[in-house]
């Protein structure tokens, strides 16, 4: 019995060969006119001789299906085309939410790391067991929200950590500090040490939203990744490379998202009432983005990886962050491809399985129009996507021949 698991539309073939004509593997190196075959959903080989040909991408560049390692996959606008975040609970969010998954996994995200709201595990399970389409989704539910002293005892923190494991996380969120910069530390170290200390002892890993000060307390914490950043010095990205914590720093997508939507903005949480008031706010913070990005590309080992903050509006946008990397935060083409699959993969506890083209890794293939290493807006097309061995778009065939 086929069943709804794996059954159906979302079937794997048994054999799949794939012709490229520029392969990126998604650890740095680059190949030409190659073949990957794929079988039961993993790549098998990589063999210019294997045939026969089932998908001819010999026009494009094949890379490993992107990861991006900071989105909110269930935040959307509301009937009224206002935000409301995770606020949603009605059948239209949900539909919202189930559109976000297919167009970021169209737009060629295998897999996101989905952190803040509860709503995102029966997303993510219906996308797991072949229900829906969607990138393959790691979430953490709903984040720990540092409050002062009224967050709880280092011992009360561990508990929650250890209820946020029991209630399916993939990782845990923490909030060290306000939302925006200069809002200050949400935390005190003993806290932090706490959450991140029992992550690690659950085998769970810990995201740390953290501005200024919180950032060094996220490294000196142990904690695995800081999120966001403005603030920090040269020397916390320093200590940063130097305790192996990754970082994920945004270069625009998310302020011009609020720039673009600031009428659906405006007036929800956390933002002004007035559209204008919020663009002229927002947009003082981009040039400080830029400015953290250019000094944490040139922080020698310090693993950058690519995380978008994507929320409403944003979702299937996402491939806009590379450009802005690129173009505005100094960061290589080759490094900005890396960052969302060999270092994301790996940031994720996941190298085993996906962010590489190679032998015994998902198949998780897309293929680009053009060649991002030459030319970044090549990521804006997106032309196949394939998660698991199963295609999901193949618009590449008409152009060919
Ligand atoms: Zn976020």
């Amino acid at each position: 019995m086929l069943g709804a698991f794996g059954g159906g539309a979302w079937a794997q073939s048994k054999h799949i060969v794939i012709a490229a004509g520029t392969v990126l593997d998604g650890r740095g190196h680059v190949t030409h006119n190659t073949r990957v075959v794929i079988e039961g959903g993993k790549i098998v080989a990589i063999d210019p001789k294997a045939g026969p040909v089932n998908y001819d991408l010999r026009g494009r560049t094949l890379m490993p299906g992107w990861i991006d390692a900071h989105v909110h996959i269930t935040w959307s606008f509301g009937k009224d085309g206002k935000n409301i975040n995770q606020g949603g609970t009605t059948q239209d969010a949900a539909y919202a939410a189930a559109s976000n998954a297919w167009l970021t996994l169209m737009a060629g995200f295998t897999t996101v790391q989905s952190v803040g709201s509860a709503a995102d595990f029966p997303l993510r399970d219906a996308i797991a067991k072949g229900l829906l389409p969607g990138p393959r989704i790691l979430t953490s539910g709903e984040a720990l929200m540092g409050q002062g002293e009224k967050t709880g005892t280092p011992d009360e923190i561990r508990g929650y950590v250890r209820r946020q494991k029991d209630a399916g996380a993939d990782v845990i969120k923490i909030f060290a500090s306000g939302g925006n910069i200069g809002a200050g530390v949400t935390l005190s170290q003993d806290q932090l040490n706490a959450a991140c200390d029992e992550a690690k002892k659950q085998g769970l890993r810990t995201l740390v939203h953290a501005y200024g000060e919180a950032v060094r307390a996220a490294v000196m914490g142990g904690c695995t990744e800081v999120e966001h950043g403005l603030g920090a010095s040269d020397d916390d990205l320093k200590l940063m490379a130097e305790k192996g914590t990754y970082f994920d720093p945004q270069a625009g997508l998310l302020i011009e998202t609020y720039l673009e939507f600031k009428d659906n903005y405006a007036g929800s949480p956390f933002f002004p009432a007035n559209a204008q008031v919020l663009a002229t706010g927002v947009k003082e913070i981009l040039p400080k983005n830029h400015d953290l990005m250019r000094r944490a590309v040139k922080t020698p080992g310090l693993k950058i990886v690519f995380g978008t903050d994507a929320v409403a509006g944003a979702h299937g946008r996402n491939a806009v962050e590379f450009i802005d990397r690129v173009r505005d935060g100094g960061v290589e083409p080759m490094a900005a491809m890396i960052s969302a699959n060999s270092l994301a993969a790996e940031a994720m506890g996941m190298a085993d399985r996906i962010g590489s083209i190679a032998p015994g890794l998902e198949a998780d293939l897309i293929a680009v129009d053009g060649n991002p290493i030459e030319d970044i807006t090549a990521v804006r097309r997106v032309v196949f996507v394939m998660k698991g061995g199963v295609v999901y778009k193949n618009s590449a065939a008409d152009a060919l021949h």
